[in-house]
Order: C-alpha cells, then sequence, then structure tokens
C-alpha cells in the first residue's frame, strides 16, 4: 500500500519527514540539477503526461496521492487530480496560505506574466524572483534591466536580449540579505509569484522596507479536489486513510 508524494516543495520534505516508517515514494521533476536528497524512496523525472501518470499509479500499486508540488507546478497538479479521480485513488493537495499584502506594501496583481508589462516602466530595474523555467516568458519586459535569482545558472541563452544577470542562490534568504541585495543592485521593482510560505516571504518584507513596488503574479486555478493548506493537515489526512 504505497503513497506517492508529488514534491519539490520545502512542505513536500517536512511532510517526508513526517512519514517516516510509512509505505511512501516521493517524486521530483528532476528540474533542479543537484537536488537535497529528501527523506524517502525518491523516482526522478516526469511521468510522461496524462498516459504516464495513470501507467506509474497502476503498474507500482499507489493507493494514495499527496499533491506537495509548487502552487505554480499546474500542469502536474491538474494531471494528479484528473487521475486519482479517474481511478478513485484517495489524493490531497497540501498547498500553503498564500502571501496578504500588509500595510506598507504596494503590490500589483496579475494572473500572466505579460501583463507585467503594464505596470513597469522601460529603464526600470526589476528583480525576477519567478525561478529559471519560465524566464523566457519574460521578452514582455523588453527594455528593463532583468535581474533573475535562480537555484542553478541556466546552461543555455533562457531569453534574447536578457540585459540583466543572474543572481544565483538558495533559499532562505534573511530580509537583511535580501534589503542589502535590492540596494546593492539598485532593484527597483520585484516581479514575484505569490508562492506564500513564512520562509520565502523576506523579499517581500524587504521590499516594504525599502518602499519598492512588487507585481504579484496570482496563482493558477486549482482542480476540483481537496485541500490543506499545512503540512499537519496533510499528514492527519494521510493517517486517516490507514497509514
Ligand atoms: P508543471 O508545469 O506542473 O509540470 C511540468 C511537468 O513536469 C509535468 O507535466 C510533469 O511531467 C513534470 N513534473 C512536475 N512535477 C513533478 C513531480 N513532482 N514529479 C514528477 N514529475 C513532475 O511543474 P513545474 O512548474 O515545471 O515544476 C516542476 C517541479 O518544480 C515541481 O515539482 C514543482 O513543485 C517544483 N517547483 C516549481 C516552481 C514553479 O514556480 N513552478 C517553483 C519551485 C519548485 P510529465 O507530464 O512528463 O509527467
Amino acid at each position: 500500500m504505497t503513497l506517492l508524494v508529488l514534491a519539490g516543495t520545502s512542505d513536500a520534505r517536512q511532510l517526508l519527514e513526517g512519514l517516516q516508517g510509512v509505505d511512501v515514494v516521493a517524486s521530483l521533476a528532476g528540474v533542479t540539477r543537484s537536488p537535497v536528497d529528501l527523506p524517502a524512496i525518491t523516482r526522478k523525472g516526469g511521468f510522461g503526461g496524462v498516459k504516464g501518470f495513470r501507467d506509474y499509479l497502476l503498474s507500482h500499486g499507489i493507493k494514495g496521492v499527496v499533491d506537495a508540488t509548487h502552487p505554480f507546478a499546474a500542469k502536474m497538479t491538474q494531471t494528479a487530480a484528473s487521475i486519482c479521480a479517474e481511478l478513485n485513488i484517495p489524493h490531497i493537495i497540501v498547498q500553503r496560505l498564500e502571501w496578504v499584502a500588509d500595510v506598507g506594501d504596494q503590490w500589483y496583481y496579475v494572473d500572466t506574466v505579460a501583463q507585467t508589462a503594464n505596470y513597469i516602466p522601460k529603464g526600470a530595474t526589476v528583480f525576477l524572483g519567478t525561478g529559471r523555467q519560465t524566464l523566457h516568458e519574460f521578452s514582455c519586459l523588453e527594455g528593463r534591466k532583468l535581474l533573475a535569482r535562480v537555484i542553478d545558472p541556466p546552461k543555455a541563452p533562457v531569453l534574447a536580449g536578457f540585459a540583466g544577470g543572474f543572481l544565483i542562490g538558495t533559499p532562505p534568504f534573511s530580509i537583511e540579505q535580501e534589503v542589502a541585495l535590492f540596494k546593492e543592485k539598485n532593484i527597483e521593482w520585484l516581479v514575484v509569484k505569490n508562492a506564500g510560505g513564512a520562509k520565502s516571504r523576506s523579499k517581500l518584507d524587504a521590499a516594504r522596507i525599502l518602499s519598492l513596488p512588487v507585481v504579484m503574479i496570482n496563482r493558477p486555478k486549482l482542480p476540483d479536489a481537496k485541500v490543506v493548506g499545512t503540512v499537519d493537515a496533510a499528514l492527519d489526512w494521510v493517517r486517516a486513510q490507514g497509514w
């Protein structure tokens, strides 16, 4: 009776730490070049779309799925929800709460990357905290100086005319580190995905301290599935399923 945990977030790691002794397999997309080992047997790489995921669940005797992927990993989340519903396999999404603007924050909300261009003026120096994989979408910010924070530097050019650079680093970063970075790089705007989570909020706290505006990319819509907001609630659900 194997439980599959779709990982790739710190919540997934925490969940797996709470599942020691349970028959569980973790799954990573394999996009981070040197991921830190997870505390569970781990498979890596895509499943091969909807069909591949269905085949995997059936051939590996998966009896439950916890989707602890990033809130912006919409494709995997959609696939898992639909196939689990089809196969009647218990399934839950654990997704931390969204960040909410506080007094002093200047956030501008968008649903798509293309809409960031409606707010950020040409010539501005922009911190992109949106990850490596979607950098190619920021061609809409032509004429701005983009500085992208990434865990792994891209191997090939990701954006024609990319006039900025990469800030290589692995989170978490303290508020003090973020303030120092934004000052040093003369950052004028931030673009951030609404990932949520206390640890990675520090860039937003730093932006507030420095009165920097933020374009906040809203989360993609969740599928029709059971969703919990904390790792503890996901652990309770796993136990209630009999693991
Ligand atoms: P995505 O767009 O939803 O997924 C793209 C494809 O990657 C999926 O169709 C699937 O390939 C494969 N995949 C995604 N998550 C997987 C997992 N946990 N195990 C096995 N295959 C997986 O996701 P994404 O935005 O590219 O994110 C990829 C991974 O990075 C996820 O695990 C996510 O948690 C993590 N991550 C994403 C972000 C972000 O901003 N999107 C940020 C931090 C971490 P097949 O169709 O071949 O099965």
